[in-house]
């Protein structure tokens, strides 16, 4: 799987619909200051599922930062969306996605009514979408995009933040993740055995 095309919708100095492909081999970006460059990846980041405002760049706390805010001659838009196009025809993505040569990921964020994600059309919950990310290995945290700073923050890091980058490389963080759901449903299911033999017990 690769990114294949991205698409901003009102997404931060994006304010006009502006597609990019992102051809195979290395695809560079370049412009003077200030015109966007950075805020391109952070679509990419947002749109896998990045939930901590505080992680996105220059944001006052909100999500509701990445919308375009408006500049002297234009107002402010009421939502922004970013639709991410992966090329499956390799079929490495995971096997519901057998059938698919393209995967299209779409984020969609609205003033006061946060956010929605949609996997080829159809509604999804973000972990749907931070799972198919993390099984790719590329999560919205991962290394693969590795951003301003970034380097010097992974040489100072503490020995068990280094493990969560390297398990996040192995493609391992999906897992845990499913692990942890498993072993809340395996909870559930147990307290309502109980529940059970309790009434049983009771009709003796
Ligand atoms: P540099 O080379 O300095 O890192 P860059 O090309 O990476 O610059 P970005 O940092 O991606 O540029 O873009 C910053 C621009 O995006 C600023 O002009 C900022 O005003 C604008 N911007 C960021 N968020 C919003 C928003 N919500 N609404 C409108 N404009 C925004």
């Amino acid at each position: 799987v690769h990114f294949k095309r991205v698409r901003m919708n009102g997404f931060k100095s994006f304010v006009e619909k502006t597609d990019v492909d992102i051809v195979q081999g290395l695809t560079g970006v370049v412009g003077p200051n200030g015109c966007g460059k950075s805020n391109l990846v952070e679509a990419i980041r947002w749109s896998m599922g990045e939930t901590s405002s505080k992680r996105m760049r220059g944001g006052s706390g909100s999500m509701e930062d990445v919308i375009f805010n408006g500049t002297a001659s234009r107002p402010r838009r009421s939502f922004a969306e970013v639709t991410v196009i992966l090329d499956n025809t390799d079929r490495s993505a995971p096997p519901q996605y057998a059938e698919c040569d393209e995967i299209e990921v779409v984020r969609r964020i609205e003033r006061d009514h946060g956010s929605s994600y949609k996997i080829n059309g159809k509604p999804v919950r973000a972990r749907d979408v931070q799972l198919l990310y993390a099984d790719m290995m590329s999560g919205a945290s991962s290394p693969f995009l590795i951003s301003q700073g970034k380097m010097t923050q992974m040489i100072t890091a503490k020995p068990a933040e280094r493990r969560v980058l390297l398990e996040e490389a192995a493609g391992i963080t999906g897992l845990y993740a499913r692990r942890h759901e498993a072993e809340l449903r395996l909870r559930a299911t147990d307290n309502n055995l109980k529940r059970v033999e309790d009434v049983l017990g009771g009709m003796d």
